[in-house]
């Protein structure tokens, strides 16, 4: 049975109350009274439950569906201001026991190269990501007991965080690792990661079973049920996602965001973020075979009512989308980006030969760190380096407090401007940095900064960040 605070997967994540959902939402849609009604609750900004945001993605009037984006873009704005925030995956190792079918990771790939990173190697892979301008980072590694045990993680985060190269450093590093106990969980608390990030891949729990026929992935529960170990363990921030294109994303919409309440309802706090990959080709991975292909209009209204639903959970996309689509995504909801991404292991100190390939999936886009940040530039935004909030405590329910009462972006956009400056010094190419010192100045006259408590320090830090000093937040 349904129970948005059981401890149990299947009942926080109840198949039934997903199909009811569904059905709900098929019928409300053509309502258009009812649909108009939760517009109006969306519109204020507060938030929508699943099955309310459900009745959203299933209207297909499209007077509806321009006012679903349009309010998705308010909140986008309302919340999280203009900045984007930046960072980088930093694949450790491929290898996996696990065998889920969509990923060329899984145990029985014989062609994939296997790699599995030194500790030099990382320091070498930390100070090409710091070259670039990176300062956070998420971790990604299989589930290998043998290869990559929780030390190894534990030793490499320490490695991570040791490399001072130049004016570089990385300032948060989150982890994404295969659902383990609450003891290790721990032990990632104590290594002081950023967010804890899980992707659930399908809520669906019989296609799941199908598609992670092995290893300790294949349980459901085990799986579904670790982010509530995660935040036992005292990991502040944790980080939900599906893999959209295995299920029905109908199907999946609405398991996220029950994923979302579960949380909520239990610890006091949602997830800290959601992400939105979706399937991409890799080596022994043909997309066309997951007959659930998201297209881009319907992807586009999914990032809109998630925008809606959980305005207070930062939303990711990777550089598994190409530019045009990350263009828009941004517009409707997506706070977080990566670029200059590479998702092979050791891929940002040497690309490798194509008959070694280690990569997770193809990029659909390549293009560098500095190519994104000025075109970020280019369309307004203001790109950010920003790990201010975890490093001052700012995590958790005291992060929730400040980011529902749409405070936070009083912190962002300050933030952004001092990590934007110190990566238009240290890295940026000649035209990046003119582009982006010219929209300095322009965002230090608007009311943003000028009607700001902070607009004074912020001018003082922004100088003495010109004259050396670094890693300045507020
Ligand atoms: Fe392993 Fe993760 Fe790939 Fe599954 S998705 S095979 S757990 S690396
Ligand atoms: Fe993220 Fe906090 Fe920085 Fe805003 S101030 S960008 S929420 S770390």
């Amino acid at each position: 049975m349904y129970n948005v605070s059981s401890k149990r997967a299947e009942e926080f994540i109840n198949h039934e109350e997903i199909l009811e959902t569904l059905s709900y939402a098929s019928e409300c849609a053509k309502d258009l009274s009812v649909v108009d009604a939760i517009l109006e609750k969306a519109a204020k900004g507060k938030g929508l439950s699943h099955r309310e945001a459900s009745v959203l993605l299933a209207c297909e009037d499209e007077q509806r569906v321009s006012r679903i984006f349009e309010i998705a873009r308010k909140i986008k704005q309302d919340y999280y201001g203009n900045r984007i925030v930046l960072f980088a995956p930093l694949y450790l190792s491929n290898y996996c026991v696990n065998g889920c079918t969509y990923c060329p990771y899984h145990g029985t790939n014989k062609n994939i190269t296997r790699k599995k990173l030194t500790q030099e190697e990382i320091a070498a892979e930390v100070i090409a990501l710091q070259d670039m301008g990176h300062k956070r980072l998420a971790i990604e590694l299989g589930e290998h007991p043998k290869e990559n045990p929780i030390e190894y993680v534990l030793e490499s985060l320490k490695t991570i965080y040791s490399v001072k190269h130049k004016n570089g450093a990385i300032r948060r590093a989150n982890v994404n690792i295969a659902a383990t106990t609450v003891e290790n969980y721990r032990k990632l608390r104590d290594a002081e990661i950023g967010t804890y990030i899980l992707f659930q891949e399908t809520y669906h729990k019989e296609s799941y079973e199908k598609l992670h026929p092995t290893g300790p992935k294949s349980d459901y529960a085990w799986h579904t049920e670790a982010h509530d170990r995660a935040m036992e363990a005292g990991i502040d921030d944790v980080g939900l996602g599906v893999l959209f294109g295995l299920e029905g994303y109908r199907y999946e919409f609405a398991g996220l965001l029950m994923h979302a309440e579960h949380l909520e309802a239990v610890f006091g706090v949602g997830p800290h973020t959601i992400s939105v990959p979706r399937i991409r080709p890799a080596d022994g991975v043909d997309p066309t075979a997951f007959d659930n292909g998201v297209a881009d209009d319907i992807f586009e209204k999914i990032v809109a009512c998630i925008r809606i639903a959980v305005p207070y959970t930062g939303m990711i996309v990777s550089t598994r989308e190409n530019k045009a689509c990350r263009e828009r995504l941004l517009e409707l909801g997506v706070s977080q980006i990566s670029g200059g991404s590479k998702t092979s292991v050791g891929g940002y100190v040497e690309d490798e030969p194509e008959d070694e390939d280690s990569s997770q999936f193809e990029i659909s886009d390549n293009r560098t760190l500095d190519e994104v940040i000025g075109w970020l530039l280019g369309l307004d935004y203001i790109p950010s380096f920003c790990t201010a909030c975890y490093r001052a405590g700012r995590q958790g329910d005291r992060f929730m407090e400040v980011c529902k009462a749409e405070q936070i972006s009083a912190f962002c956009h300050p933030n952004a401007l001092m990590t934007l400056e110190e990566y238009l010094i240290d890295y940026a190419s000649p035209k990046v940095k003119e582009a982006g010192e010219a929209l300095i100045e322009r965002e230090m006259t608007l009311p943003v900064v000028t009607e700001s408590p902070m607009a004074k320090k912020l001018a003082e830090n922004l100088e003495k960040i010109r004259s050396g000093v670094r890693d300045l937040r507020f």
